[in-house]
């Protein structure tokens, strides 16, 4: 208090006891900061002007008394000052509100009560308007406030209180509190709660109930307020209404609820998607397994048609009947080639469809493309011409099967969507590298075009440009969107656009140029170098009809007859539960003059085995009671212990690659897939028995011949009867001769080795001079050299040769054009 100076007026209109306060200050060195006024208007002036912390005022004054200046003295603490007797004013002027009275006397011992009473009055002041703040503050803020005695009578309410509670002041001010409880019965949870409150205070939820009987949801705070001494005198509660709050809570709860709800469910979706992607895998699966079931049970019954239908052609037939044979050979090839769509698309979609890593030539590839497009082109009247840049390497690395189906793909749409103008074919390369070149085909055509909004779209499976084209121009919508994929899986990408075109100074169009590029790897010993491996020809076949016969006759020799001539006549054992196909297929053997025996299970054909020598088995893979993989199986187990190897050629209507190389895996050595031409039979014969001789196509064919029976007869002088005997006496020992020959080649005893080979060649020159004569003498020089590491290799291939000679001398009849 000390360091701030009180503001004090003084209203006195006596000069001397003017004096007499101002010496007081001064001498008592009091913080008073004061001003004197000596009447009511000077004191009104004064008033008016300033703010005073305590006032002191005389009762008479020259110009009135100090009640007339009581109301302008405001919320400031008037210390009134009157003449001994004088104490009835007094008590008026505590009525009118003054904070205290002194009473002057003679001596002006009254000064020094009046430091005391000032500093009274400021304490009081400032108390009250400590207090007038609490009580606005407490009346003013949003939370219910009650106080109660310790009688648990309420004493004191706030606004919000009786908003809340609904309550008036008066209707709860000396009341007992548990009105507000949710049972107004229930004391004993206030009086519990209080009991808590007068010692530790409490704080909780509760209910209330309001006046209207409705009960809420309460945040309730109370606390005891206690004396001096430390006696509890009151509790203070703070009742807060929750009910926002509680139904937030509640809805977080819900929400929370059915974030775990939707949780669960979201995890049961994710294993339930989980589950239908497993069965989807599952479905897909089956479906590709559907699809090759149902194309083998469709190729079955193709099989039978074409076949029949391209052997009746072969027959004498009246011209109508001729038409009606080339009908039913046309629709049957357009229906083969819609499942083999279907099948390539669904086998594609299950991820099956592999792509081959083969050595094949550029050039050869292109001519299988243009060779049975040429003809379609021609009765058209279109021309078609292909153009292989010079710089495009013709020794390649990849699929020429698949290569073949894109580019006959594209061809064909040409051919078929243009009606007059030319079919162009381009090969360029995009970029070469030591290792692999990027080769870019280009298919243009004068044709209808597309328009562009349909150019995306028409790489989506089953997806024409036009629908009124499909009635026209037939089609399955499949074909593009198959050699997309197939592009995509050569490293490539497919586009097409529709520009007008020029061709013989006429303006077509406007026309389709299909654009696809594909990745190939460059064959070795092509790698870059040898002219030989550079392609660059120009074609232009329809325009010289002849020359399209020409070429087209050639190609069928090269096809159909095989390349190799089969030097004797050949004794097949033909598996086929199917008889149709049987017949057909005994027919397709007949017409080369083979002796065919059929069995219709695996069993038979091993029975067969037990009794009779073949050259050649075809097996087809599906048969009843033992099939023809366990066939195989039994067969290639069975000849470990003889050394021999029969040629088996897998007949299936299987389409999947993995049915392939199931085939070749348990044992047969080519497959020839249903429906099948007889051009594909023959030359699978004919690549299988000649397979040797294949590989060393720089032989003379004198050399390759298997047997030479006129020089044997030239050996023997003419005896058949010593041939026969020297033949039987041969069959006998050379299995003999074969395992010493190994054991010495183990042992690496070269000098054996040479001896053995040399007596083996002897024996094997009585019939010839062949390729088992050239094998014995090899190993006979590589003793000599005693170089005996690569023998092994060579003993093998003598085995080979050796067992065809068997098979051959088997054959009965053999010595019959002796
Ligand atoms: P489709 O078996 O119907 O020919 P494709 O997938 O091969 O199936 O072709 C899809 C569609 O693309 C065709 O139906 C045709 O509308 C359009 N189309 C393809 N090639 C050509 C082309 N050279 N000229 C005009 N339209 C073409």
């Amino acid at each position: 208090m000390n360091d701030i100076r009180i503001k004090v007026l003084l209203i006195d209109d006596d000069r001397v006891d003017q004096m007499a306060f101002k010496r007081l200050v001064r001498d008592e060195n009091l913080s008073y900061d004061y001003a004197i006024a000596g009447s009511v208007s000077e004191a009104t002036t004064v008033l008016n002007s300033r703010q005073f912390d305590v006032v002191i005022a005389d009762y008479f004054l020259g110009d009135g008394t100090a009640f007339d200046l009581f109301d302008l003295i405001i919320d400031t603490p008037i210390i009134f000052v009157t003449g001994g007797g004088d104490e009835e004013t007094a008590v008026r002027a505590m009525k009118a509100g003054a904070y205290d009275y002194i009473i002057k006397d003679q001596e002006r011992n009254y000064l020094k009560m009046l430091q005391i009473t000032v500093e009274n009055a400021i304490r009081h002041k400032k108390a009250e308007d400590q207090f007038r703040m609490l009580s606005h503050a407490i009346m003013s803020i949003h939370d219910s406030v009650f106080i109660t005695n310790m009688e648990e009578e309420t004493i004191f309410v706030n606004h919000a209180f009786c908003t809340t509670y609904q309550y008036h002041e008066e209707e709860v001010l000396g009341k007992p509190i548990d009105i507000l409880w949710k049972d107004g019965s229930d004391r004993s949870e206030s009086s519990r709660i209080l009991k808590l409150a007068t010692k530790t205070g409490w704080e909780g939820e509760v209910y209330h109930r309001r006046k209207d009987g409705s009960v809420f949801p309460v945040s309730l705070s109370t606390s005891i307020i206690k004396d001096s001494n430390g006696n509890g005198i009151a509790v203070v509660s703070v009742a807060r209404d929750i009910t926002e709050r509680k139904r937030a809570e509640e809805e977080l709860k819900k929400a929370k609820e059915a974030t775990e709800t939707s949780n669960k469910e979201l995890t049961l979706a994710v294993e339930r998607a989980n589950i239908m992607a497993v069965e989807a895998e599952l479905a897909n699966k089956t479906k590709s397994e559907f699809l090759a079931n149902v194309s083998h049970e469709i190729r079955t019954p193709m099989n039978g048609i074409i076949g029949m239908t391209d052997l009746a052609l072969e027959t004498e037939l009246n011209p109508d009947q001729r038409e009606y044979l080339e009908a039913v050979q046309y629709s049957a090839n357009s229906l083969l080639n819609l499942i083999n769509d279907i099948l390539d698309f669904s086998k594609i979609e299950a991820g099956k469809l592999d792509i081959e890593c083969i050595d094949f030539n550029l050039n050869e590839c292109l001519d299988n493309v243009l060779q049975p497009m040429r003809l379609r082109a021609k009765e058209k009247g279109l021309k078609l011409t292909s153009h292989l840049d010079s710089v495009v390497p013709d020794g390649l690395v990849g699929d020429p099967m698949r290569l073949r189906q894109i580019l006959i793909n594209l061809v064909s749409n040409a051919v078929k969507f243009t009606e007059s103008g030319q079919v162009a074919i381009q090969i360029e390369a995009e970029s070469i590298t030591e290792k692999d070149a990027v080769l870019h085909f280009i298919v243009s055509d004068t044709g209808i075009g597309i328009p562009p909004r349909l150019q995306g779209t028409i790489f989506e499976a089953f997806t024409q440009a036009d629908g009124t084209t499909t009635r026209k121009y037939g089609g399955t919508g499949l074909g593009l969107a198959i050699s997309s994929r197939l592009v995509a899986m050569m490293g490539g990408r497919i586009w097409v656009e529709s520009p007008l075109s020029e061709y013989k100074g006429e303006t077509f169009g406007p026309g389709s140029r299909f654009h696809f590029t594909a990745k190939l790897r460059l064959q070795n010993q092509c790698s870059g170098t040898a002219d030989s491996s550079f392609t660059g020809t120009e074609h232009d076949f329809t325009e010289i009809g002849d020359r399209v016969r020409d070429v087209k006759d050639k190609e069928s020799k090269t096809t159909e007859e095989p390349v190799y001539p089969l030097r004797s006549p050949l004794k097949i054992l033909l598996a086929e539960d199917n008889a149709i196909n049987c017949k057909l297929t005994k027919s397709i053997l007949h017409k080369k003059g083979w002796q065919v025996v059929t069995a219709s299970t695996g069993k038979e054909v091993l029975h067969l085995l037990d009794s009779e020598m073949f050259d050649l088995i075809l097996m087809d893979v599906q048969m009843p009671e033992m099939d023809g993989y366990e066939a195989t199986a039994v067969i290639r187990e069975r000849e470990k212990s003889t050394r021999t190897h029969i040629p088996i050629i897998a007949l299936t209507a299987h389409a999947m690659s993995r049915d392939k190389e199931r085939c070749l895996k348990i044992g047969m050595d080519a497959y020839v897939s249903k429906p099948m031409k007889a051009a594909e039979l023959y030359g699978a014969i004919a690549r299988l028995m000649h397979e040797e001789e294949l590989s060393e196509p720089g032989e003379t064919a004198e050399k390759t011949e298997l047997i030479d029976l006129s020089r044997a007869m030239e050996a023997v002088d003419g005896d058949k009867g010593l041939l026969r005997s020297l033949v039987d006496d041969f069959l006998e020992d050379y299995p003999q001769h074969l395992e010493e020959l190994e054991g010495l080649i183990a042992k690496n005893d070269s000098a054996q080795v040479e001896r053995k080979a040399h007596s083996l060649k002897g024996s094997i020159g009585n019939f010839g001079v062949g390729k088992a004569y050239e094998l014995a003498y090899q190993i006979e020089t590589l003793g000599k050299e005693s170089r005996l590491e690569g023998a092994e290799d060579v003993l093998k291939k003598l085995e080979e040769q050796m067992n065809r000679i068997k098979a051959f001398f088997s054959l009965p009849g053999w010595d019959k054009n002796l």
